[in-house]
């Protein structure tokens, strides 16, 4: 493929930076950003209509320091592009029932459009049955068996965050999608699997890799789109990019040095690729910007409008 085909969409974005590799850079802070301010627009447009701002509620269980991290930043963001927020801190020893009372408590509340659960929860709580409590309609993470299933089915509602970001990211690079060879490198429930669906539902044709692929470097190798997400620094080499594939690293690792890194070699990857998402400034940034757009549409979406 051909990074210096973009589209009038990546020419708007700042100035394209290529990395000394060679490869033109997605930058999912500059992108991120632009989806925030189209959120900001459209959250104007609910407030004046509605008579409120669309809500937002997320819910800590304990004090895992990366899941503050996050915690905070998603409360700043959605504060910043007018969304109202809902803080629920519960202490570490909160049992599983009472937290299935807050889900239902908020399911109920008719100020809040939104409701996201910080993963990981403690010990002894089962994610599964907090997430499947979520009302379908509220879940903005699109977590909930219900919104994984309409994705499956060619017509997503609430789409997990992260791959959405991804198909945005690329949409607005011009990276045409459909008959790409994509191969996803990690199967989990919030990533993997919902980005194997979002590829296949922009056309691609998706191979999902995992701890039973027999033989990852082929499987990597023949893909113009890479996405890795497993969790290991350095998990894929550069030398197993295919030249001119796109490349979406998710992996958030902290390397020896203190550093954020992702999953992908990005410096070797970068002298094959014709486009790829630094770590961080790349999936991170996007997924709490499409979590935003997320809430606005559950908001939109609950009121009785379309999207
Ligand atoms: P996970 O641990 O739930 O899943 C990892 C996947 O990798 C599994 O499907 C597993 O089969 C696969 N895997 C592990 N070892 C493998 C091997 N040797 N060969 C092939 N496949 C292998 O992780 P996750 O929740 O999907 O997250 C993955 C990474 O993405 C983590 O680093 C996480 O921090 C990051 N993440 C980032 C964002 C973001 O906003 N950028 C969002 C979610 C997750």
């Amino acid at each position: 493929m051909n990074a210096t085909t973009a589209t009038p969409g990546a020419a708007a974005l700042a100035a394209p930076v290529r990395t000394a590799g060679g490869a033109l850079l997605l930058d999912g802070k500059a992108v991120g950003a632009r989806v925030r301010a189209e959120v900001a627009e459209r959250a104007r447009d609910f407030r004046a209509r509605y008579g409120r701002a669309p809500g937002l509620a997320v819910v800590q269980v304990g004090e895992d320091p990366a899941s503050s991290v996050y915690v905070r930043n998603k409360r700043k963001s959605s504060q910043e592009a007018g969304i109202e927020s809902f803080a629920y801190d519960l202490p570490a020893d909160t049992g599983e029932a009472q937290i299935l009372s807050l889900v239902h408590a908020l399911n109920t509340d008719p100020r809040v459009d939104g409701i996201l659960v910080q993963l990981p929860l403690p010990k002894g709580v089962d994610a599964n049955r907090v997430m499947d409590a979520v009302d379908p309609a509220k879940d903005v993470d699109g977590f909930h068996p219900v919104n994984t299933g309409l994705l499956a089915q060619k017509r997503p509602r609430l789409r997990p965050c992260t791959p959405f970001g991804v198909i945005r990211l690329a949409q607005e690079y011009g990276i045409a999608l459909p008959g790409l060879r994509a191969t996803v490198v990690g199967a989990s429930n919030i990533v993997g699997r919902p980005m194997a669906l979002e590829l296949l539902l922009a056309r691609a044709t998706v191979t999902v890799c995992h701890t039973g692929t027999r033989d990852l470097r082929a499987e990597v190798e023949r893909a113009d789109l890479v996405v890795a997400a497993v969790g290991k620094e350095n998990f894929v080499p550069g030398e197993w990019i295919r030249p001119g594939a796109a490349v979406f690293d998710v992996g958030i690792n902290r390397s020896a040095s203190g550093k954020l890194v992702g999953d992908v070699d990005f410096d070797r990857a970068a002298e094959r690729a014709a486009w790829i998402t630094p770590v961080p400034g790349g999936l991170g940034p996007m997924t709490i910007a499409m979590l935003l757009s997320n809430a606005v549409d559950a908001a939109v979406l609950r009121a009785g409008g379309t999207l």
